[in-house]
């Protein structure tokens, strides 16, 4: 059914309905992680198939924008029937070029396919506002538009979930759609495209391109695409705001993130350490939500580094393509399993101490899978591992004398994803939840990653734009309002022009 799911297959372009052979010439690899096996190629294309997938694009949407809302809303209820359907091979696939658990496939599989259950409710949300007599005689109304052709750019670490945070609203909201899902793992989305088919999406409602740097800027500079969703790193999130705007689109830009993960004394020690555990060491440590700087306070640290030391240290990392019981499975690549250990060497270098060094750990039966076990280091909070994105499973600890020294270190930040304070002190939880730093708060919740229905309400240099992805936030974003006034009076005494029998009639 799928093309790009037979071994080591050419992936095709989705365009106007039908998959095609990109026009590229260079092609990346999309590898196993568990294995380092090669699954699929991926051309690296460009602006002649970013061309073709956006004139499907506009061609389709002339056509969709007219179709009810409530009928567009009917695809998604069908849609959202299909994933419940296969969602135990959608899980697999995210397993297969990703390389995250099966629960972790799971758990952010259905992440997404909430975002379906809240685009059922477009017709409820799209809904305009109006008033009679705003002004004497006359009506004002505002409804909402869509936009045209939008874009999705999407990163390697939730194959299924980020690109499901998009176009699931957009299409409902009457646009159509060019997904450019990351080249490390685009075989999720192909997939998943075959159920928008069946779902009874019309042909190029929503189409596929594939590639890296040239696709991007091609899907930027493009002049019938009307906005741009990005998710991915910090430089690349600007650089794709900034090109996006110049060129006369919305944008809105999700970057990287170093959440700040506060442990006060009075925690409940049992629980942190596993909410902890699973917030820095689960999917890798890939997730822009990951807790990645641990900040115990006063005594907070020598209660809870050595116990979190003990309990990652004994975390059964492996291959997760064959085995359902693994706790951590590998990154997703050479090169980044490369990059992260720079930074672990680059951090040890500057003072760092590797209280738990997962560069030790060897995986049996896999030797060319891209492995790094659970990995902890103490660090002054001048160091490159406390202030920069590592975005591996590695956590970061900088211990502190008061709750105000983790505040400060939050205001240093250049991110503002997430951070999280563990206390049983409702005081301390307000004033973290007021004063941090950051746009995702949680109090004694690990990964504070918003559901659906809210904003994903990165700040600083974690988003560009202004509406964020997710909630009605994203029903603004990918529709434009159009205000009509009206006035209806009655002619003039005497007049001939017009026949009205109410008018007639009360004269
Ligand atoms: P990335 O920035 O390397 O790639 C993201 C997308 O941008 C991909 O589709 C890629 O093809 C494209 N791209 C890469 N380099 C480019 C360039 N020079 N010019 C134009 N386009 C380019 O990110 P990644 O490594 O795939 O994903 C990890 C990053 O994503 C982390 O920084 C993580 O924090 C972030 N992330 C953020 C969120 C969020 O909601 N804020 C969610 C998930 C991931």
């Amino acid at each position: 059914m799928v093309v790009a799911q037979d071994k080591a297959t050419t992936c095709k372009l989705l365009i106007d309905g039908a998959w095609v052979d990109s026009k590229a010439t260079e092609f990346g690899e999309v590898n196993n992680p568990s294995t380092g096996e090669l699954i699929a190629k991926v051309p690296m294309g460009g602006s002649d198939d970013v061309d073709r997938a956006v004139q499907a694009a506009q061609k389709a949407f002339l056509e969709w924008r007219e179709v009810p809302v409530v009928e567009r809303a009917r695809v998604m209820f069908r849609f959202k029937n299909l994933l419940d359907a296969h969602y135990e091979d959608i899980a697999k696939s995210v397993v297969r070029e990703h390389g995250k658990t099966i629960a972790e496939a799971r758990a952010s599989t259905m992440r997404g396919i909430e975002v379906v259950e809240f685009a059922c409710g477009v017709p409820s949300l799209i809904m305009g506002e109006s008033m009679e007599n705003i002004a004497r005689n006359v009506d004002i109304e505002t409804v909402r538009h869509p936009l045209g052709v939008c874009a999705g750019i999407t990163p390697f670490n939730f194959p299924a979930m980020v690109p499901l945070w998009m176009y699931p609203v957009a299409i409902t909201c009457g646009n159509s759609f060019v997904l450019k899902p990351s080249e490390k793992v685009p075989l999720t989305s192909m997939l998943i495209a075959e159920f928008l088919k069946e779902a009874g999406l019309p042909d190029g409602v929503f189409n596929i391109v594939h590639g890296g740097k040239d696709c991007v800027n091609a899907l930027l500079t493009h002049p019938l695409i009307k906005a741009i969703s990005f998710v991915g790193s910090t430089h690349v999130a600007k650089h794709v705001y900034e090109t996006g705007t110049k060129h006369g689109k919305r944008v809105q830009s999700a970057g990287g993130a170093k959440n700040h993960i506060i442990i006060m004394p009075d925690a409940d020690m049992d629980q942190t350490v596993q909410a902890l555990q699973a917030s820095a060491f689960g999917c890798a440590g890939e997730r822009c939500m990951a807790g990645s700087l641990a900040i115990p306070v006063g005594e907070a640290g020598n209660m809870l580094i050595p116990q979190l030391v003990e309990s990652a240290g004994k975390m059964k990392v492996g291959r997760t393509d064959i085995d359902d019981t693994i706790d951590m499975g590998p990154v997703v690549s050479k090169e980044h399993l490369a990059k992260v250990t720079a930074l672990i060497e680059k951090g040890v270098k500057e003072g760092a101490d590797p209280v738990l060094d997962g560069r030790k750990l060897k995986v049996k039966d896999a030797p060319d899978g891209y492995f790094l076990g659970p990995t902890i280091l103490e660090a002054k909070a001048d160091n490159t591992v406390v202030r920069e994105e590592i975005f591996g499973p590695v956590l970061s600890c900088v211990r502190v004398e008061t709750i105000e020294d983790a505040i400060k270190l939050g205001e240093n930040c250049e991110y503002g994803n997430g951070a999280v304070i563990y206390t049983s002190s409702g005081r301390a939880a307000r004033e973290f939840k007021h004063r941090f730093n950051a746009g995702m708060i949680g109090i004694n919740v690990g990964v504070p990653a918003p559901m659906a229905w809210f904003p994903f309400t990165g700040w600083n240099n974690s988003f560009f734009g202004d509406l964020h992805i997710q909630g009605k936030e994203s029903i603004q974003f990918y529709t434009q309002q159009k205000m009509t006034m009206t006035r209806w009076v009655a002619p003039s005494k005497g007049s001939t022009k017009f026949h009205d029998p109410i008018w007639k009639a009360k004269s």
